[in-house]
């Protein structure tokens, strides 16, 4: 199989979706062409960036989401304890 066949297939074989037969060659491949294991890696390494360039913002906003919500089930079992309490007194 050739270069230009193999680096076709590289993308599903990443992603765990090539047929056996499209594995076995990529591997065999692999094993005798350089140019296609830098391909590969290369390939691999994309998605690394994409998530590496995403914008780090989003990390805190979710904390804070977070951070919300545990306060606000904190007021909630407070508000709930404070009822309960009162309604046993009485
Ligand atoms: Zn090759």
């Amino acid at each position: 199989m050739d270069c230009l066949k193999i680096k076709e297939i590289i993308p599903s074989y990443i992603i765990h979706c090539a047929t056996d037969e499209d594995v076995l060659a990529v591997e065999e491949h692999l094993c005798v062409c350089q140019d296609c294991r830098r391909y590969l890696s290369d390939q691999m390494e994309k998605p690394r960036k994409v998530f590496a360039q995403l914008p780090t913002k989003e990390i805190p906003a979710k904390a804070n989401t977070i951070e919300y919500i545990i306060l606000s089930l904190g007021a909630i079992i407070f508000i709930g304890l404070l009822i309960l309490l009162f309604s046993n007194g009485e």
